[in-house]
């Protein structure tokens, strides 16, 4: 099957998830499929493999999976970028509105040095307003963000755009409309 097959058969779609009206795609399925996972993986770091990244940073908490996954195989180094609160050492924070509210993440500020290579992961870009946040967390520091790596965009909501205007390059691998 092509990948893009193997992926949309291993996530998981759940109605009025959290609330009515919202179709939740869950990659929970996807990762306990090891060829599932693993495809997506190789997929999201070939357009790297070879070149010289220096972090994978993770948003809590699916990124977290993708991204230790990813910094493995680019044998790159990993940020955790959390939700407030979580973190233990001095940190950055911001403020940032989601699909299904308003919250506040943060980052260590000794996570990343200034002129750093870094890849953003999440499982998902719906508004891009997640992304955005941690962009600014981790430009805060000086990194440099060389792309963001998503499995599954929902094009309609406009992340990639909003990307886009912050000049990051954007990469997913399936789309809901
Ligand atoms: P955005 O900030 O609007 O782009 O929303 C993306 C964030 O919300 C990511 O951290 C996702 O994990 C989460 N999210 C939004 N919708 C879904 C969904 O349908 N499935 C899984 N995660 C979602």
């Amino acid at each position: 099957p092509s990948l893009e097959d193997t992926l949309l058969s291993a996530i998981r779609n759940i109605p009025d998830y959290p609330k009515p009206g919202i179709m939740f795609r869950d990659i929970t399925t996807l990762l306990g499929n090891a060829r599932a996972f693993r495809r997506a993986i190789d997929e999201l770091v070939q357009p790297y493999a070879g070149s010289k990244i220096d972090k994978i940073a993770g948003i809590e908490a699916r990124g977290f999976i993708l991204g230790g996954a990813i910094a493995h195989q680019l044998s790159a180094g990993f940020i955790p970028i959390r939700k407030k609160g979580k973190l233990p050492h001095e940190t950055v924070r911001v403020a940032y509105s989601l699909e299904y509210g308003l919250d506040e993440m943060e980052m260590h500020k000794d996570a990343v040095e200034a002129g750093e290579k870094v890849i953003l992961v999440d499982d998902l870009i719906a508004t891009g307003g997640t992304a955005e946040a941690a962009v600014k967390l981790l430009r805060q520091m000086g990194a440099d963000i060389v792309a963001s790596c998503f499995v599954i965009d929902l094009p309609d909501l406009g992340g990639r755009a909003r990307l886009d205007n912050l000049d990051v390059p954007v990469r997913t691998l399936v789309s809901f409309p």
